[in-house]
């Protein structure tokens, strides 16, 4: 046992792979990494992390991989095929991971296409098609066909992170399926190869020779046989995804799947799971982007007329019709309870409405779509339902509230405690006509299990989502399997199909033979046999599936358990259960989480890879510059929680949270805490890494580096007296690359340079603690170690700005004076010195405590000092006092921008100068996490003729000493490439603005270029 890791196979370690992870693993894995590394060019990942990450998807499933290969190249794909035959070992083709029914789950070699295969071949825009790799992301292709006004319309909920490969290999359907259908009906063409390495070019049959025409005539051969079989069970419904597409030639869907009703082979691979071919490319047909959108938001008094209304609704449109999507009342509350959605869902209701249908068309222009409007009201005024419908006609509103539908479900994925919504009878289709009756009995069959479960998406094509909530490691499976019983017997009764959407995986492929009857089952099974005669692709898939409720395949069995920890930080409010009826949670600390609530923060990633979006979000960083999932919020998260349950392979389970299998996966996490905003359930991973470190080095001990960064703020009094002496450093030759060794911080980089003369040696005259405890406008100035030491330019700045703004400024001290400032312990929290950080939070809270219990708002200028007290100064132990103090806390913006909204900064106001510069704003990570971003661009208009733009970016890479640090410094540089340095550079004439200390000097290091504080920038504008 304690074998070391984690294990980096290479070609140039090729030789030792066999013994490295035969010792691991067993013999036969040991060869095929062997081989992997030595045959081609792709990673070989085989350490009991890699295994592990690789073990789920966003279903309920585990199953420990024998390793994970991600190809460089289609060749790579070929030669792993090859040797996967040779040795017999099963491969699982994964794109993003983000199949609910655990379609990627499986024992043998997972192959990750994500990473490199994610081109687009060939693009031919006037025949609107495309030709694309197996591994691209569909926004990313949307994003490249944008210019040319196409688009691949089907457009999953998890668009940002679903491959192509993986859309096809679930026949994925999108909110819009009823104006453009599923994947099956978009597929023009597939090349993919067989398991005996043959690769097939699939498209229409008629053109079809080889291998390929040989496929065609024996599907074509049982289909005819099955004719009545095919008549009699399969769904006449737009959403089946269940089984293989037998129905190519004996058409059943309700949308042809070709517009001029021939066959095309390719589409026996959709939907087909990665069991009978590994694609190589895909064929698609595109569609012109629409013109012109309105919505119209039909409010409902009772669910059930909602469900009912649907079939009527559809018929309207004329083909302009692109969406009818469900928003129910649990949805409905939730929107509201958040502040940022709270004013949009309300612009669209009409009273307190039971449920909401929002209504889309789509056309060339919104005047030729008003009319669609209209005529939705006439017919809501024939369902006695006049004055219901709220019309949208503006792009941006409808926006809104297309976020606002995907928050709410977001909120619900979030519910505290083991019980949890689970998904396995989440997509079942039924005839529209049936909805209303179909969604009343099921939810009566919840009650029935002593649950609840939240209605939303798709009632235009009958596939409403719903997940009853189940505790999987109590009595889950049981009931899972009462409640899919019962809701098999209604899809029946209404003719439905049992998958609409999410396929078959270890969930519903046991339903295959419920749905369709014992001869297509058996005919699904000869055309595996035909193409995958070994079974090596996907086996017990579709063929031979196990039972949804075998807990030896599930994620948290009624065997998993965690290992006791004493934690540093506060994670109680996570180790808490719920009712699942009414989704109330017990009190915080009552949940029974041996790790003390922080096992139960870590088990709530789901992983539905939200993380491995691309878009203007802050998560996740480090994965966007690697695209590793181990560099990923939901690889962190799985090893995090494969650690505490004892799953790593080789380690003692009291040893592996604090391995170095574990600080491999977190090391690059730049504690951004994009994920504490973007992630939908709210891992923090950020906070996680803190808990991590604390006991990591506790263990292995701190290095030089660690002290350097922890102890800034107590050596910086000094360190400023010796500036000249320890600024020779950045200028005396050969000294930063001795220092890099010595200290690990980067030759590269030069350090913040030392100041003789700072803010706190200096400190101006301001208001005393009792003037501002009397003051009329009174505000407490927190001046962090960063603003006090090394740029105190800023800290004046902001005296400056309150002043002319009228306010008596107080700047907070020590209450007892010790030759050094106040802390908020941020850089002792990065290196996992939380008893110190907690020290120096207690000191900040008896120093302002006495103003914010006054009521008095306390500004800080360092977005990730001052933030640290709204987060975690809330969970260092430090009670009731830290929540006030957090609940007056606010970045100079955020006050600026409250007392602007108050009326109380005319002065200010009247004082700017105007500004004739374009300005950029580039936001500090965690400025844009606590949502801190408008007021900056609300205080920068504060000044006559400024028109600010944000910088869409995620983590500038420096975070704190993250990009200082010489292991860190290539990612560091790559994640600011990303967006942020391009910007710059793109606009040399413009005033940067960035609040973060490190974020500036990124900018000066990556675009030679002086970013200013918000603060200097307003002081600027002032008269002197
Ligand atoms: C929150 C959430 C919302 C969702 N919303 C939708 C939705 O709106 N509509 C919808 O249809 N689905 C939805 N899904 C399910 C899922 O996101 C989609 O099915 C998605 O298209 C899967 O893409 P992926 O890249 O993650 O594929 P993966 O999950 O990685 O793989 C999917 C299947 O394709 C196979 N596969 C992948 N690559 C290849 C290849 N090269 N060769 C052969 N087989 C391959 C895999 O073996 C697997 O069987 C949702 C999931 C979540 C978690
Ligand atoms: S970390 Fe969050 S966004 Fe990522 S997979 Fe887990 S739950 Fe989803
Ligand atoms: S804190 Fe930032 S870098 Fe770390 S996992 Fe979250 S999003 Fe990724």
């Amino acid at each position: 046992m304690n074998a070391p890791l984690p294990l980096k196979i290479t070609r140039a370690t090729a030789a030792h792979a066999y013994e490295d992870v035969a010792r691991l693993g067993n013999e036969v894995a040991g060869q095929l990494a062997a081989r992997l590394a030595a045959e081609t060019e792709g990673e070989v990942l085989f350490s009991s992390a890699d295994k592990g990450r690789y073990a789920t998807d966003a279903s309920i499933y585990q199953m420990m991989p024998a390793g994970v290969f991600v190809p460089r190249s289609m060749p790579d794909v070929q030669t792993a095929l090859d040797i996967c035959r040779d040795m017999n070992v099963p491969i699982v083709a994964r794109g993003g991971g983000t199949s609910q029914c655990g379609q990627t789950v499986g024992a043998g070699l997972v192959m990750d296409h994500s990473k490199h295969l994610r081109n687009i071949i060939d693009l031919n825009a006037e025949n609107r098609t495309v030709e694309v790799e197996p591994g691209i992301v569909l926004d990313h292709l949307n994003a490249a066909l944008k210019k040319h006004g196409l688009w691949y319309p089907v457009d999953v909920s998890t668009s940002a992170q679903a491959t192509l490969g993986g859309m096809a290999g679930n026949n994925s359907c999108g909110s819009r399926s009823i104006a453009y259908g599923n994947m099956v009906h978009n597929v023009l063409g597939v090349q993919a190869w067989t398991s005996d390495s043959t690769l097939l070019q699939l498209g229409p049959y008629a053109g079809s020779s080889g291998k390929a025409r040989e496929l065609g005539d024996y599907v074509r051969g049982l289909a005819q046989q099955l004719q009545p079989e095919i008549a009699q069970h399969w769904p006449k419904v737009m959403r089946r995804v269940g089984g293989y597409n037998l129905d190519i030639f004996d058409p059943r869907s309700e949308r042809p799947y070709t517009t001029d009703g021939s066959v095309n082979l390719a589409h026996l691979l959709i939907g087909s799971e990665g069991t009978l071919a590994l694609t190589k490319s895909l064929t698609l047909q595109l569609s012109e982007l629409p013109q012109a959108k309105v919505l119209g938001v039909v409010n409902f008094p009772t669910f059930y007329r909602a469900m009912d209304a649907a079939q009527h609704i559809v018929k309207l449109g004329g083909g302009t019709l692109t969406a009818v999507e469900l928003v129910d009342r649990t949805m409905i509350d939730l929107s509201l309870q958040n502040p940022v959605f709270a004013p949009v869902i309300r612009s669209a209701l009409i009273g307190n409405p039971a449920a909401v249908l929002l209504v889309e068309f789509s056309g060339n222009s919104k005047t030729e779509l008003l009319p669609k409007l209209r005529r939705l009201s006439e017919l809501m005024g024939d369902l006695l339902l006049p004055d219901s419908v709220v019309e949208l006609v503006d792009d941006a509103p409808q926006k809104a509230l297309w976020e606002v539908r995907k928050a709410g479900l977001n909120i619900m994925m979030s519910l505290k405690g083991d019980g949890k919504p689970v998904s396995f009878i989440e997509d079942c289709a039924v005839p529209l006509e049936h909805l209303a009756e179909y969604t009343d009995a099921l939810t009566e069959v919840f009650k029935k299990y002593g649950s609840k479960g939240t209605w939303y998406a798709h009632a235009s094509v009958g596939t409403l989502h719903v997940r009853p909530i189940l505790d999987m490691r109590r009595e889950g499976a049981p009931k899972m399997r009462a409640i899919a019983e019962e809701a098999s017997a209604l899809v029946r009764k209404f003719k439905g199909a049992y998958s609409g959407e999410h396929g078959d995986g270890l969930c519903r492929g046991e339903w295959i033979s419920w749905q369709f009857g014992p001869r297509i089952t058996e005919a699904f099974a000869g055309i595996k046999q035909m193409m995958d005669p070994l079974n090596l692709l996907c086996p017990s898939r579709i063929v031979n599936p196990p039972k949804m409720d075998d807990t030896r395949l599930m994620r948290f069995a009624p065997s998993y358990t965690v290992i006791p920890i004493r934690t540093a930080l506060d994670w109680r409010a996570w180790d808490v259960q719920n009712d699942p009826a009414t989704e109330l949670t017990s009190a915080p600390g009552s949940g029974g989480d041996p790790a003390n609530g922080f096992a139960k923060a870590v088990e709530m990633c789901n992983n539905n890879g939200h993380c491995r979006k691309f878009d203007a979000g802050t998560m996740c960083p480090s994965y966007r510059v690697t695209r590793d999932e181990k560099h990923l919020t939901r690889g962190r998260a799985n090893t995090l929680r494969l650690a505490l349950s004892g799953q790593l392979e080789g380690l003692k389970a009291e040893d592996a949270f604090t391995s170095e299998a574990v600080y491999d996966a977190l090391d690059l996490c730049v504690g951004c805490k994009g994920c504490k905003r973007d992630c939908p359930t709210g891992v923090d991973m950020a906070k996680m890494k803190v808990e991590f470190l604390h006991h990591y080095k506790a263990r292995h001990g701190y290095t030089l580096k660690d002290r350097l960064v922890a102890k800034l703020p107590d050596y910086a009094p000094w360190a400023s007296r010796l500036a000249p002496l320890l600024n020779l450093r950045d200028r005396i030759p050969g000294l930063a690359a001795l220092s890099e060794k010595l200290t690990g911080f980067s030759a590269k980089r030069t350090l913040p340079q030392w100041k003789s003369k700072t803010f706190f040696s200096a400190p101006p005259r301001t208001a005393t603690r009792e003037e501002v405890l009397a003051a009329d406008k009174p505000v407490v100035l927190f001046v962090d170690t960063f603003n006090g030491y090394f740029e105190s330019e800023n800290a004046f700045s902001a005296l400056k700005v309150l002043a002319a703004a009228g306010y008596s400024a107080h700047v907070a001290t020590k209450k007892i004076a010790d030759g050094k400032s106040l802390c908020c312990g941020r850089t002792y929290l990065a290196s996992g010195m939380v008893s110190e950080a907690k020290a120096k939070a207690r000191e900040l809270v008896d120093a302002l405590l006495p103003f914010a219990e006054k009521g008095i708002a306390i500004v800080g200028l360092e977005p990730s000092c001052l933030l640290t007290l709204r987060d975690e100064m809330l969970v260092m132990g430090l009670g009731e006092a830290a929540q006030t103090i957090s609940d007056h806390a606010l970045l100079l913006e955020e006050f600026l921008a409250r007392e602007a909204t108050a009326g109380r900064l005319e002065m200010l106001k009247a004082a700017l100068q105007p500004v004739s510069q374009p300005i950029l704003l580039h936001s500090h990570c965690h400025q844009k996490a606590f949502g801190a971003v408008s007021p900056i661009m609300e205080v920068l208009k504060l000044i006559p003729g400024a028109k600010p733009e944000l910088i869409e970016s995620s983590c500038c890479g420096m975070a704190g000493s993250f990009g200082y640090e010489a292991s860190h410094y290539e990612v560091s540089m790559q994640m600011a490439e990303l967006s942020l340095l391009p910007a710059v550079r793109k606009q040399p004439d413009a005033i940067v603005v960035a609040d973060g200390t490190s974020c500036r000097h990124q900018i000066r290091d990556g675009a030679q270029r002086e970013a200013i504080h918000v603060a200097q920038l307003l002081a600027q504008q002032l008269p002197a």
